[in-house]
């Protein structure tokens, strides 16, 4: 029998990386569960995959450390052999702040983990994706934030400027690898109903905003692993430097 396509999903133990992971297995990826120190949650991903006929493998490694994410993408090649398909997720928030009290420490941090973590991760799956390095093709969906368009005042403007950052990235990425068999997109979730809020000391952030939503809900990840799964899909296969919202009409 073939084997499948092989996607490593970064971030993919929790939330939205979860939902991407589980919903990538069921049509037919092999996945590589990226996961930063929660091996609980990565395991019980990699489990639900297995249980349901899939191949997945959990892959510690912090995105905001080049050597991890060297590690990271070794850890891919040593047991699948191949990528077809990278989810650049992993992504992190900070608490509510205004930009005058933010320190160095925080905004480098943001910027380590959002911007630098996601470029380097690309950088790596075009080596091995691109077939100006010998690679067979592949896609990149890059996970912006509906805060690259609302800028985010008075919570975490470092964080929306992180995912602006991701933004100009694709659509740069996306031209300047057209030629060689990688699509790169990016989609740009909403309010999305994940702890990543709680992380950010907002547990009930989902739920407090929704009335500010058009559609009067917060998303859920199943919903935006669709858009994802879209696009790193063939049926996707004009479609590159996109930015697709999946905010419900924010
Ligand atoms: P989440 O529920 O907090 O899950 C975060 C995931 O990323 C976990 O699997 C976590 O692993 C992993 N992770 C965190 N820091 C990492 C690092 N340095 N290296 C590797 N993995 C790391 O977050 P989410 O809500 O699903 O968000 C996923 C992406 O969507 C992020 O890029 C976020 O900015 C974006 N997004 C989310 C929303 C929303 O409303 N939820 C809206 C717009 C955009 P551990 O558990 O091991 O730490």
């Amino acid at each position: 029998m073939t084997k499948g396509p092989v996607l490593l999903v970064t971030g993919g133990s929790r939330g939205i990386g979860a939902a991407i992971s589980l919903l990538a297995a069921r049509k037919g990826w092999r996945v590589a569960v990226n996961y930063a120190s929660n091996k609980a949650a990565a395991d019980t991903v990699v489990s639900k995959i297995v249980a349901g006929g899939g191949e997945a493998l959990a892959i510690r490694g912090d995105v905001g450390d080049a050597a991890d994410i060297a590690s990271i993408f070794e850890a891919v090649d040593r047991h699948f052999g191949r990528l077809d398909g990278l989810a650049n997720n992993a992504g992190i928030v900070d608490a509510p702040a205004r930009v005058d009290e933010m320190s160095v420490a925080r905004i480098e941090r943001m910027m380590r983990i959002n911007v630098t973590g996601s470029i380097l991760c690309a950088a790596e799956a075009v080596r091995r994706m691109s077939s100006r390095h010998g690679g067979n093709g592949g896609a990149i969906v890059n996970i912006s934030s509906m805060a690259a368009i609302i800028g985010s005042p008075s919570q975490y403007i470092d964080y929306a400027a992180s995912k602006a950052a991701i933004d100009t990235f694709t659509v740069g990425l996306a031209r300047e690898v057209a030629t060689e068999g990688v699509r790169v997109n990016a989609v740009r979730p909403g309010v999305i109903d994940t702890e990543i809020h709680a992380s950010g000391g907002l547990p009930d952030r989902a739920r407090d905003m929704a009335s500010s939503i058009p559609m009067q809900r917060a998303g859920t990840a199943e919903e935006v692993a669709d858009a994802v799964l879209y696009l790193l899909s063939p049926s996707a296969s004009y479609i590159t430097g996109a930015i697709l919202n999946v905010s419900g009409g924010r």
